[in-house]
């Protein structure tokens, strides 16, 4: 049985605790991480989740619980990660970009990094040598994922080093002697098919050789989950299998094995979250019946973002006739979060929720319109917790500076 919660409990909460408002649910990421630890477990296979989709710290602690790694985007969520309790070796840091600073921090603390550029491998190379073995981020040069954005691993895509300076790669790594202990690639979000996965494999594959010292491979993340009833997400299961068969088939030559790495975000944290708002106005136009609710993509940007779909009920009234309504924001910015989406009827004051919520929802949240971010709240094992209070108004002056 799938793990979700009840119409009564997600009103309970809006009662308690106003709206807007974000809900996790800590067993529906349990499922997830279940789900992944069950397929792989054949496999020599370590997960590592991509904090970056919801970094509330009880939310970091909960992964933690559940024997899950983590995987940090910025030296922030490093930071965070420790904080939560991650010892070093449990932490990887996949840099994108970021400045050599950054990374000696990272050494520092003592985490897994991966870097992604030939010019912050040759300072890595010159201070460090061989004395902190390091992966490196390639840029496969396949395009997946369920949306150009959020494609990453494309031959137009900032992310990583271009395979095909495989050559300039390793005269680095000779040249500075590197301990290169992994190698990594993220092709982008959303890929419900596991054979893009094998084609990172063979990408990768025809390279593996030429690093003597690899510990593991590093496959990303961007498994895909369910946004409409009916629909796929990836087959962790036939991953799994696929994943064997490939590195069963290409024996690493230097006869030691190479464990596998992954990275999901979304697919840890997506299903757990819900962002519960309330209807402020309807207003009925020639084009559609508009309901308006009390947040906007300052709260959840992915519709605007990325065209993302997200399912939308009437908690307030969920057996009142269907009609077609518009959901909107109330922010002075065109927030369209739906388009003629069929919901059960609508009053002002009736609670609307957005499912899918839990992964870049809160994360990407702003005071847009100088509006509160809202509140967050945990339900595990039965009993909601709040987890970050809603904005005050003097959040929206804590860090100005009033000069004049
Ligand atoms: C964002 C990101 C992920 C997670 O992607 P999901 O689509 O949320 O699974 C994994 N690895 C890296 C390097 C990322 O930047």
């Amino acid at each position: 049985m799938s793990q979700s919660l009840s119409l009564q409990q997600l009103k309970e909460a809006a009662e308690q605790f106003g709206t807007p408002l974000y809900v996790y649910h800590a067993e529906k990421i349990t499922e997830q991480y279940q789900k992944l630890q069950t397929a792989f477990s054949k496999s020599d296979v370590q997960i590592f989740y991509a904090c970056k989709a919801l970094t509330n710290i009880n939310i970091l602690q909960h992964v933690r619980s559940l024997g899950s790694n983590i995987d940090c985007s910025s030296i922030n969520e490093v930071k965070l990660s420790l904080h939560a309790g991650f010892t070093p070796e449990r932490i990887l840091y996949t840099s994108n970009g970021i400045a050599f600073e950054e990374i000696e921090e990272a050494k520092d603390l003592g985490v897994h990094i991966n870097i992604d550029s030939l010019s912050n491998l040759e300072k890595f190379g010159k201070k460090f040598g061989h004395s902190y073995p390091v992966g490196i981020r390639l840029r496969p040069n396949i395009l997946a994922g369920g949306n150009l954005k959020i494609s990453t691993g494309h031959d137009k895509s900032k992310f990583g080093i271009p395979v095909d300076q495989i050559e300039k790669i390793i005269a680095l790594v000779t040249k500075y002697n590197l301990f290169i202990k992994d190698l990594h690639i993220h092709t982008g979000s959303e890929i419900k098919d596991v054979e893009v996965f094998v084609k990172g494999i063979e990408v990768l594959f025809d390279i593996i050789p030429r690093f003597q010292e690899l510990e593991f491979i590093d496959l990303g993340g961007g498994f895909k989950v369910p946004y409409k009833d009916g629909d796929a997400e990836t087959d962790i299961e036939l991953l799994a299998a696929k994943v064997k068969e490939a590195f069963d088939k290409r024996p690493n030559p230097n006869g030691k094995s190479l464990q596998v790495w992954f990275e999901p975000g979304k697919f840890l944290v997506s299903e757990c979250g819900y962002l519960i708002t309330q209807v402020n106005v309807l207003k009925e136009s020639t084009a559609t019946v508009f309901a308006g609710v009390n947040s906007g993509f300052n709260h959840l940007i992915r519709p605007m973002f990325y065209d993302s779909y997200h399912r939308i009920k009437n908690i307030s009234n969920p057996d009142g006739e269907e009609k077609k309504y518009s959901v909107v924001g109330n922010i002075c910015e065109t927030d369209t979060f739906a388009w003629d989406r069929k919901l059960n009827e609508v009053r002002e004051g009736d609670y609307l929720v957005f499912y899918n919520a839990g992964a870049y929802g809160f994360e990407m949240s702003s005071n847009f319109n100088s509006r509160f971010k809202p509140a967050e709240i945990l339900f595990k094992n039965g009993k909601m917790h709040l987890i970050r209070r809603r904005d005050t108004f003097d959040d929206l002056l804590k860090n100005q500076i009033e000069v004049l």
